[in-house]
């Protein structure tokens, strides 16, 4: 089983501030009880400050080990990191390609799956865009639009390709619905 994440950790990364970069405890709480129940929780982000030149890989897993062992000082664990660099019109010519990992492709969730052994049919993606949803389901897993950072502004404004997901006020909400619905 998996939970994915979008915008758990994008602004920390956005705002450079790797030295002071402390994940909201009630991200911690959230990613604490999906542990308890079993899941595995990966972050899955875009990256395009890699493709234009404003940020670099070797940050980025910089900042994503600070936040892994940040979050376990906590008692939480994060399964793994998935990010998409490229964009087709990237400014660093390595990464300017149409990729199967930008969103709403479902390639990253994929990738997860491979490595980690997931089951996506019992999988749920968490994000505050229709976009993230959109790869979820991509990716056959269900889908939770939160609406903290971009989510109240997208809620109402389902694309209509997309079938309708629980929508909840933020990740604490749609952690105890994940789990309401696993069953656990
Ligand atoms: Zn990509």
């Amino acid at each position: 089983m998996v939970i994915v994440m979008r915008h758990l950790i994008a602004s920390l990364v956005a705002a450079h501030m790797i030295a002071a970069s402390q994940p909201p405890s009630y991200t911690i709480d959230a990613i604490r009880l999906l542990n308890r129940g079993g899941f595995k929780v990966v972050v899955v982000t875009s990256q395009a400050g890699v493709a234009h030149g404003s940020v670099t890989e070797e940050f980025l897993s910089e900042v994503h080990g600070v936040i892994t062992e940040r979050v376990a000082e906590a008692g939480g664990r994060i399964d793994s990191f998935y990010y998409c660099p490229h964009h087709p019109h990237a400014a660093v010519e390595k990464y300017r390609t149409e990729c199967d990992c930008r969103k709403p492709k479902p390639g990253m969730i994929l990738n997860a799956a491979r490595d980690l052994s997931l089951d996506l049919s019992r999988s749920f993606t968490i994000g505050d865009r229709w976009r993230d949803i959109e790869m979820g389901i991509a990716a056959g897993t269900k889908g939770v639009l939160v609406e903290t950072g971009y989510g109240k502004t997208e809620a109402p404004r389902r694309p209509a390709h997309l079938p309708p997901v629980p929508v909840v006020a933020n990740l604490i909400d749609a952690t105890s619905l994940i789990l309401r619905k696993s069953g656990v």
